[in-house]
């Protein structure tokens, strides 16, 4: 199964990946995006968030 994971290193906190999977990630107390359920959302919507992410933070797993 591809899970997403968050480089929360390079993670600037825009907000734009829990803008389009809300179920998938959400900023964290330290204002940085984490996964909440990497199956939250289809995988397009995913990919669409990582294709979305300006520092490209966001990466598949297998
Ligand atoms: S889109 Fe990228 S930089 Fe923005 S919150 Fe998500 S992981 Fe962080």
């Amino acid at each position: 199964m591809k899970k997403p994971v968050v480089d929360q290193d390079s993670c600037t906190g825009c907000g734009l990946c829990p803008d389009i999977a809300s179920n998938t990630f959400k900023l964290n107390d330290d204002g940085v995006a984490e996964v909440i359920d990497p199956q939250g959302d289809d995988e397009d919507t995913i990919q669409e968030a990582i294709d979305s992410c300006p520092v490209e933070a966001i990466s598949w797993e297998e």
